[in-house]
């Protein structure tokens, strides 16, 4: 027998309560009971995302609500800055461009975080730019970018702050309405702990102001049309009721465990995890700003990182990423999502003590283990 360990960055793994309240029999949308459901659930993530305004909720992956942002606040010939410092940033700059909008990129070294001085040197140089499309949490390279400085810059002039935050809604304090972002995005199989299929955004003031001229053709993702029915505490399509019924049981659990100790709990496991992967001589791939969500090493040298990956998740049950394009077989990504606890922590640096001497590195056993439980120990119930 192998037990399954879901440690990768999504989908991640779903909370046994939230599955049972998913197999509840199927309910007609168009009811008052599903109403309650939906407007629970929207409450609920209207506190997780920090907001006054609606959050709409889409049928689609993550994706789908970062083409929303795009069909909904631009058109064709506008400008954007896109902050690629990843795949997810370089995803940015594919749909704005698919839509005929003009990007200029702001490209940074895998890795590392934006500078937010240089997003305004680019900014006052060209006055053109209408938005800044960039991650809060570049999931690729699991660095951590200042958001809050950049909000900072942009509210102070008319160029809308789009932030995917996939990987860092649910994970870290990031206050949407305080810090004046205008577009915040995540998705279902991240800190949400549900499974992959639901996408969630929500706009400031001034981006629905924006959406009135935004002359990108839409349909489905019609944001106007989604905040319309939202009134009426429904969706203007079959929403995915399942999905939603497990949202509404997710939103509890965090609120029960408190956001504050939703946002320590995942400082807590990366810092445990950045403790072991120092303790065992991985060097971090995103040192100087890493994400809570996630926490990216890089194997070391004569190690193939593809084949460690591979061999812990078919051999030994435990799921983690590996890295793209250039990063390919070079680093290893072990999340901290959603419904991650102090033990997840133990089992994946466990894991990866194991996987390393099974390819003949002599890491220390237990060295890593030990460095990441002085962590967790700050944690232990009274
Ligand atoms: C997971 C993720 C996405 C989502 O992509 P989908 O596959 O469309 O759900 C987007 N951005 C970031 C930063 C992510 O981590």
């Amino acid at each position: 027998m192998i037990k399954n360990y879901l440690l990768a960055p999504g989908p991640v793994p779903v909370p046994p309560r939230v599955l049972q309240a998913m197999a509840m029999p199927i309910i007609h949308h168009r009811t008052p009971q599903f109403s309650r459901i939906f407007e629970e659930a929207e409450q609920g993530l209207k506190e997780l995302f920090q907001t006054k305004q609606d959050v709409m909720i889409l049928a689609s992956s993550g994706t789908g609500a970062m083409e929303a942002s795009v069909t909904n606040t631009l058109s064709p010939g506008d400008e954007v800055l896109v902050v690629n410092a990843g795949k997810f940033g370089e995803r940015w700059g594919k749909i704005a461009a698919a839509f005929g909008v003009k990007v200029h990129e702001l490209k940074v070294e895998w890795g590392k975080a934006v500078s937010a001085q240089e997003v305004q040197r680019l900014l006052d140089a060209q006055p053109g730019i209408r938005a800044v499309l960039m991650q809060a949490s570049e999931t690729s390279t699991t660095a951590l970018h200042p958001v809050k400085e950049i909000a900072a810059i942009t509210r102070q002039r008319d160029v809308l702050l789009v932030v995917d935050g996939i990987t860092a809604v649910g994970v870290i304090d990031m206050p949407m309405d305080e810090w004046g972002i205008d577009i915040l995005v995540t998705g279902s199989q991240k800190a949400l702990m549900l499974p992959p299929g639901l996408a969630f955004l929500a706009l400031s003031e001034r981006a629905w102001e924006r959406s009135k001229t935004a002359k990108t053709p839409r349909f489905y993702f019609d944001l106007k049309r989604e905040r319309d029915n939202l009134a009426k505490n429904t969706t203007a399509w079959t929403p995915a009721v399942t999905l939603i019924i497990g949202l509404r049981e997710c939103l509890a659990i965090m609120k029960e465990e408190g956001w504050a100790n939703v946002f320590a709990r995942h400082e807590r496991n990366a810092r445990a995890t950045r403790a072991a992967a120092q303790a065992l001589d991985l060097a971090l791939l995103a040192p100087e700003a890493p994400s809570p969500a996630v926490t990216g090493m890089h194997v070391p040298a004569g190690v193939d990182g593809g084949k460690l990956v591979a061999y812990l998740r078919d051999k030994m049950g435990v799921t983690f990423a590996g890295g793209q394009d250039h990063l390919k077989g070079k680093i290893v990504r072990v999340a901290h999502l959603g419904h991650m606890g102090t033990f997840d922590v133990v089992t994946a640096i466990s894991a990866l003590e194991l996987g390393l001497t099974h390819f003949g590195r002599e890491v220390g056993l237990g060295r890593g283990v030990g460095a990441a439980e002085k962590v967790l120990l700050e944690a232990l119930p009274a």
